[in-house]
């Protein structure tokens, strides 16, 4: 008999998971994938899920939609609710799903006090890690999930509690911040290892699937509750990309939050409207420090929103061969300088240079369906339609993160200026030519072209003709002709565009582009630091003032990096 295996993730579990794998008799492992890999290309018989707990649901959900058998690490998601919809799918799909319970294969004498000490990662949180395992061994048929909780100790990497269900008391402790040798009182009494027990039973169909359906979600059900209690509550404001992305690594921290976002989508805002480079400091030639930033913090988004990542296009940068900042020799030495390769290729028509170079754009819907996805597995309560007008509304959170890019001054006394631009982004249907190909012509009063996400059209930008208004001060000013224009998504035949200037502009690079069709602009504000004119820098700001967490975007490369930084400091 033989039973085909793909495995998610080659990482620490992921590779032990894989040693037990290769151990039993029949198992054929066909594909094994790391962060960059295209999973969603991939089917086998069983599907082994070892990947970061964020991944977990959209990955098993993919996977059990096609009608493929799915072993899931736990936690399977945050929210018991997702978790449930991963066992429907499974019966809906007539397939397996197993999220793994390895403690319940070990031998272990039965007791009410679980204590484990070790030194441990202080990004992971102690409940999802540890407890959670021990919750699945104190299920029992009509246990229920009414507690009565009692803290001990609350710190940060120490976390001691009881539970009492009903008469049962049971007790928890547990030390991440521990010196000595490692203690965990769950002791297997025999030499059969638990993990290749448990996925031997697993693949050969012969666990108790519906007994793991019970202790998954009453293990899910409880963490879920104990996290509010234990780690306390965060509010993030802003549902761009920065804001959503802080949201999912603060839940997998372990808090809860609430994502507050004035519109009614995620990303409808700048993050969903904007020149979608994943910047790998190409277009940034005066400001070595945001090619740094750009260069560091690319491949975290590549893997974190690895399937809204836009691979097979062409990327071309041109230095035009009149009124560019930068010269051609300045540009090509700033590249090798800060060993970004580039090939030359024959120049676009009044260019010095063109090169080609090797980048990523993101696609808007995909990526805002991610975060959806991430939204729920985390557990993230998500208030649409919410606008959050003072800080003292938050008053009960441990934490308040900050992310509304354009409107950052609102949340704080001391108010800075920025620069404020507010810019049209129209969509193009372009001769047949420029399929799959990102053109930008720079650094100056020029014009740039990208695939727009996964659909036939490109979106322009242009240096100039793109602002419609733009003002340096405390808060965007926004001409109230365009109140129903900003962040409204594609605006077809929109009264106010400077797409005719667009055009013009463009006829001296792209002369074919007479012949591109607008279907429709999108608008949105910018904000930079201001006076940056001369690097032309996109810093990206992470400040830390008490409770508080003001987060200034640069780049959209640079969320994932900004929220680690988050998570690792609170
Ligand atoms: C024209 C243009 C082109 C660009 N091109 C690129 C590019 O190609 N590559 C790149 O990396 N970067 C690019 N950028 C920059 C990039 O888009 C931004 O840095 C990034 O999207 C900002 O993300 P964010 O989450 O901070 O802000 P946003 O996506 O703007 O999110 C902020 C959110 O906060 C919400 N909000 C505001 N106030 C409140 C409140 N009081 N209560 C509740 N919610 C509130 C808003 O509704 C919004 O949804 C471009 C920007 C523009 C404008």
């Amino acid at each position: 008999m033989s039973i085909k295996v793909g495995q998610i993730g080659k990482g620490k579990f992921g590779s032990k998971i894989l040693s037990k794998l290769k151990l039993i008799e029949g198992v054929e492992i066909e594909w094994v994938l790391g962060s960059k890999d295209q999973w969603w290309n991939y089917e086998s018989e069983w599907v082994v899920i070892a990947s970061p707990s964020e991944f977990h649901y959209e990955q098993a959900k993919h996977f059990l939609k096609k009608g493929i058998n799915v072993f899931c690490e736990k936690p399977a998601a945050f929210n018991y609710e997702a978790v449930e919809e991963l066992y429907k799918l499974a019966n809906d799909n007539s397939c397996l799903f197993y999220v793994d319970d390895v403690l319940n294969y070990e031998h272990i004498t039965h007791t009410n006090k679980f204590s484990y000490k070790k030194w441990g990662y202080a990004y992971s949180n102690i409940l999802d890690r540890i407890a959670y395992h021990h919750f699945y061994l104190i299920y029992t048929a009509g246990i229920g999930t009414k507690f009565k909780l009692n803290i001990v100790k609350n710190e940060k990497l120490v976390k001691e509690f009881t539970l009492k269900f009903g008469k049962e008391l049971y007790h928890f402790d547990y030390n991440f911040d521990w010196y000595k040798k490692k203690t965990h009182n769950i002791e297997p009494t025999t030499d059969t290892d638990a993990l290749e027990t448990m996925l031997t039973a697993v693949l050969t169909s012969e666990a108790d699937f519906t007994g793991n359906y019970y202790r998954t979600i009453f293990a899910t059900k409880i963490v879920q509750k104990l996290k509010p209690l234990l780690y306390g509550k965060v509010a993030v404001i802003g549902a761009g990309i920065y804001g959503t992305t802080a949201a999912i690594k603060l839940a997998d921290k372990g808090y809860h939050v609430d994502l507050f976002e004035k519109q009614d989508n995620i990303l409808s805002a700048t993050s969903g409207i904007n020149q979608y480079r994943v910047h790998r400091g190409y277009h940034y030639p005066r400001s070595k420090d945001t090619i740094t930033s750009c260069k560091d913090n690319e491949s975290s988004f590549i893997k974190y929103y690895n399937a809204a990542i836009i691979n097979d296009v062409e990327h071309y940068y041109c230095i035009a061969s009149e009124d560019s900042l930068t010269s051609p020799r300045d540009y090509l030495h700033t590249l090798d300088e800060c060993n970004l390769h580039w090939e030359i290729v024959d120049p676009m028509p009044n260019c010095s240079l063109t090169v080609k170079v090797s980048e990523s754009l993101y696609a808007p819907d995909p990526l805002r369906k991610i975060c959806m996805d991430r939204i729920k597995a985390c557990n993230i309560n998500l208030l649409l339609n919410t606008e959050v007008s003072t800080l003292e509304e938050l008053s009960e959170y441990k934490y308040k993160v900050i992310s509304t890019y354009s409107s950052l001054n609102d949340f704080d006394k001391v108010k800075k200026n920025y620069q404020f631009e507010l810019c049209e982004k129209p969509l193009f249907i372009l001769p047949n030519r420029y399929k799959n190909k990102s053109i930008v012509i720079m650094d100056g009063p020029f014009m740039c072209f990208d695939p727009y996400g996964f659909t036939k059209y490109h979106v322009g930008g242009n240096v100039v003709h793109a602002i419609h208004s733009s003002n340096i001060g405390e808060e965007a000013i926004v001409p109230p002709a365009y109140r129903d224009y900003i962040n409204k998504g594609i605006i077809k035949d929109p009264k106010l565009t400077n797409v005719p200037r667009f055009i013009e502009s463009a006829k001296r690079f792209f002369p074919d582009i007479e012949k591109a069709i607008h279907v429709g602009s999108m608008y949105t504000v910018r904000t930079v630091l201001p006076n940056k004119d001369d690097t032309d820098a996109r810093p990206t700001i992470v400040e830390f003032k008490d409770d508080t967490i003001v987060l200034f975007s640069g780049k959209v490369g640079n969320c994932v990096a900004s929220a680690e930084k988050i998570a690792s400091k609170v």
